[in-house]
């Protein structure tokens, strides 16, 4: 084998010298932002009670995703508390969740006080299954918590059938799929509330951040309240009608969202259109399993390019062997999520520890073990979103390298 064929790891070359050609980078901004910032600096009005930043973002983004209302925050895990409390979910209460996603989409369940139930998800698309729905819906159950994993959508038709029947709410978790759509339409506003974060990793950056979208006057009326330490919009300064918390962001957070906002469509568009890229050159090596393609999905907001390996096919290769030869090629990449059922906050909620609402079911947790979400955990690698903001030159190393190692290692 030439040093060229020879995996970086095993002493070879890597497919990419990242000191000489960089990946994009992120954040991406320029004198747009800077003088945004420069402007809210300067109007001394650095509070969303006083500027105008943070009053017209809200209304920007929430057109923007085809909803009538939003409610800034201060990050995703916040926005999905306050929907929950504006739904008047707690204590007792029983919401569905998908156990692949990051922490907060169920510990705000727990937060409330309400008992998240795990129901597993495909294997194929990585979001919740909707065929395994119904059978873990109760009398208690309230709302169930879609996440549009990776930026891509839901099967919201399937979900929103479920939640009529039964009388639920539907909460759509939208942290990594701003501007994503489901069947022409932008996510976050099809089920009852939709909720957003502008942590720096997610597609819409502004270091920390947070909204909820809903065309629902009332839901969002109740959510501004619990977001403005229980006020209402039309009441006195000093007068806290419901138990709130001050989840405000701040005008300069707003200011930095609103230019980036105006990036989005075009980094949107970018990361779509490599991510077909991609597809199609993984698509030619052997193990490869890339997620299903689904007509319905007419925007992925590409913000993780997951995609999973047999390992017969990479000489029996464990994840993190992988991982580490993906690297050294100069391949940004990372494993993801463990079930979530797995983390201690859930096995200390089931041992009835913290602030665990003892009027709810005892799930054991630690005990549960769903089989799809178990087996993307163990062969599932993502790459990030800024590598999808590059060159058909960039979407080809990538393939390169992994196709280099499938090589080397079968
Ligand atoms: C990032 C993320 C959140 C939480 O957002 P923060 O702003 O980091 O609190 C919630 N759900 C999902 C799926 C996320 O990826």
């Amino acid at each position: 084998m030439n040093a060229s064929d020879r995996p970086a790891i095993e002493g070879g070359i890597p497919v990419r010298d990242v000191a000489r050609k960089p990946w994009p980078a992120w954040p991406i901004y320029d004198k747009a932002e800077e003088r945004a910032l420069l402007d809210v600096l300067h109007s001394n009005k650095w509070w969303y009670m006083e500027g105008a930043e943070g009053i017209a973002f809200e209304r920007e983004f929430a057109a923007f995703h085809e909803a009538e209302h939003g409610v800034a925050c201060t990050n995703g895990t916040a926005a999905l508390e306050i929907a929950l409390r504006a739904m008047g979910i707690g204590c007792g209460d029983e919401v569905i969740v998908p156990p692949y996603t990051f922490v907060a989409t169920a510990s705000a369940v727990l937060a409330v006080g309400a008992t998240p139930i795990f129901v597993d998800i495909a294997g194929d698309t990585l979001n919740i299954d909707p065929a395994r729905i119904e059978e873990a819906i109760t009398p208690r159950t309230r709302a169930l918590i879609p996440v549009h994993i990776a930026g891509r959508p839901a099967d919201m038709d399937a979900v929103l059938a479920i939640a009529g029947k039964h009388g639920l709410k539907v909460i759509e978790d939208a942290a990594q799929a701003h501007a994503a759509e489901w069947k022409g339409r932008r996510v976050g506003a099809i089920g009852d509330i939709g909720t957003f974060s502008f942590q720096a990793s997610k597609n819409l950056n502004a270091g920390e951040g947070g909204i909820l979208i809903s065309n629902d006057e009332e839901l969002a009326d109740a959510a501004w309240s619990v977001t403005h330490v229980g006020r209402v919009r039309s009441g006195r300064w000093y007068e806290h009608r419901v138990l709130g918390s001050n989840f405000r962001l701040t005008e300069f957070q707003s200011a930095l969202l609103r230019v980036q906002l105006r990036r989005l469509p075009e980094q949107t568009a970018r990361r779509a259109e490599n991510a077909v890229g991609l597809r199609a050159l993984l698509q030619e090596i052997p193990g490869i399993a890339l997620p299903r393609e689904d007509a319905r999905i007419t925007c992925h907001a590409n913000h993780l390019f997951p995609f999973r390996y047999h390992k017969e096919a990479f000489g029996n290769r464990s994840l993190q062997e992988l991982l580490a030869a993906l690297l050294a090629e100069g391949v940004p990449c990372s494993s993801g999520y463990v079930p979530l059922y797995k983390e201690g906050m859930f096995a200390r909620a089931a041992a009835g520890e913290g602030a665990w609402c003892r009027a709810g079911r005892r799930i054991p947790y630690p005990e549960l073990s769903l089989p799809e979400c178990e087996a993307v955990c163990a062969d599932c690698v993502w790459l990030p979103q800024n590598i999808l903001l590059g060159s058909a030159s960039d979407r080809e190393d990538i393939a390169t390298a992994i196709s280099k190692l499938q090589q080397a290692w079968i």
